[in-house]
């Protein structure tokens, strides 16, 4: 049994989506374009997920965050993958890949061949866990886990140095959302202090949880930290183990030239799965947002299409989060000296970095739009800086004059 496309894109997250309206812009025929993905859903934003979609008033559903709502485009639901006659092939997992043949072969059964293959299989959470009365927990291993799975097992075997998936028992399976209702005016620890890790601690205070945040928790020394619901942020890592020892790989990923080609020439890789050359930093980077899965994604598709017309990618590493009313921008590379600036009991305040006397990357918390610009801008631009207490006077007003 088996299908034939021209273009396939193995993976159904966010780079997935892009990379597929991409081709939609530049001309795809019915037919020859299929995503094959794990996930039961068509392609959506997972930003939501650790803001709009758990918020105790009107929390962000599906449809309402499918793919390129995040871009303001037009949003790419079911409907609009059919319209384009793009096969979904969704709840199917591919378990092998055969590079040489350039076939795939699902779990169902099914090989898939392909004449050009987009590997946008993103990464999987070590381990985001849910702790709920001690009595059960909930992993989070990507966003499909964030929809649904919940894994329950007796406290009596928790034990948080070996949990793995194939080790217990999946007794029931309801959403995340609702143990998190069911815990209201409980504690909560959350471990781990990543973005995603803060975005869910403010959606748990929003929640009347209340919160402790730590960055490890040691149960077999004795200590036990009083808690209704533990939620585990720790990291990914890459899913590239369908094309190990087929593939180049670099940083943990899949390594990619600028036009996001692998080794292989007929396999590209967008997304959090892909290493490729960041010219601002002078190295090749693994980057793990949203913007550089949108862009990346977009790229390889115009590589694809246009060789000829399609240059290197230079993208400039960027991400952003929100926690209760903060808000806040990230440009470039935080290495070298850092340079804090603002009032940090006030609105606006930020960092610069600077490596080797330049400018190398700029955060900013509560900017208007000019003033993301012109930190963007300026960070890409990397100009000189010699008086870092001029600098620090200076402030944003020192991206504005770039
Ligand atoms: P993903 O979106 O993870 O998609 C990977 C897809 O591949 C999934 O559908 C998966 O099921 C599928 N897959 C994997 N293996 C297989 C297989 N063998 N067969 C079939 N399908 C497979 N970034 C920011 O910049 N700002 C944010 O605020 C932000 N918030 C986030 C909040 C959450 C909760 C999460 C999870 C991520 C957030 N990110 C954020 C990160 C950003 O969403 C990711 O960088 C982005 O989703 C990466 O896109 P991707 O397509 O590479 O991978």
């Amino acid at each position: 049994m088996g299908r034939a496309f021209v273009y396939v894109i193995v993976g159904g997250g966010v780079a997935a989506g892009y990379a597929a309206h991409e081709f939609v812009k530049r001309g795809v025929s019915q037919g020859e374009l299929c995503i094959i993905s794990e996930e039961p859903v068509a392609p959506y934003e997972r930003p939501a997920l650790s803001k709009g979609y758990l918020l105790p008033e009107a929390p962000a559903r599906l449809p309402s965050f499918h793919c390129c709502v995040g871009t303001h485009e037009e949003r790419l639901a079911p409907k609009w993958y059919k319209e384009h006659g793009i096969e979904l092939i969704l709840g199917t997992r591919v378990k092998s890949a055969d590079v040489r043949r350039k076939t795939l072969l699902t779990a169902t059964g099914e090989t898939i061949s392909y004449k050009y293959l987009i590997v946008a299989t993103g990464a999987r959470y070590m381990l985001l866990l849910l702790l709920c009365n001690f009595s059960h927990f909930l992993m989070y291993e990507n966003v499909q886990v964030i929809l649904e799975l919940v894994v329950w097992l007796p406290w009596t075997k928790f034990n948080f140095d070996c949990i793995r998936p194939g080790q217990v028992d999946i007794i029931k399976r309801p959403k995340l959302v609702n143990v998190m209702q069911s815990c209201t005016g409980g504690n909560a620890v959350v471990i781990g202090g990543g973005y995603i890790g803060m975005e869910c601690a403010a959606s748990l205070v929003i929640n009347k949880l209340n919160v402790t945040m730590v960055t490890a928790v040691n149960l077999r020394d004795g200590n036990k930290l009083p808690a209704d619901m533990v939620v585990i942020g720790i990291g990914i890592r890459p899913n590239t183990s369908l094309f190990e020892g087929q593939l180049t790989m670099e940083k943990g990923g899949i390594k990619v030239n600028g036009k996001m080609q692998s080794s292989n020439s007929s396999v590209y890789a967008i997304g959090d799965v892909a290493a490729f050359p960041v010219k601002v930093v002078g190295e090749t980077r693994r980057l793990e947002h949203v913007d550089s899965a949108r862009k990346s994604a977009r790229h390889a598709v115009a590589a694809i299409k246009e060789p000829e017309k399609t240059g290197e990618f230079d993208y400039l590493p960027f991400f952003y989060s929100r926690v209760f009313t903060l808000s806040w921008q990230f440009y470039g590379d935080n290495a070298g000296e850092v340079v804090h600036f603002g009032d940090f009991s006030g609105n606006t305040f930020g960092a610069y970095w600077i490596h080797k006397g330049q400018l190398v990357g700029s955060f900013l918390e509560g900017g208007t739009k000019e003033q993301y610009e012109a930190i963007a801008q300026a960070t890409r631009l990397k100009p000189k800086v010699e008086d870092l207490t001029e600098l620090e006077r200076l402030g944003v007003e020192f991206a504005l004059s770039v």
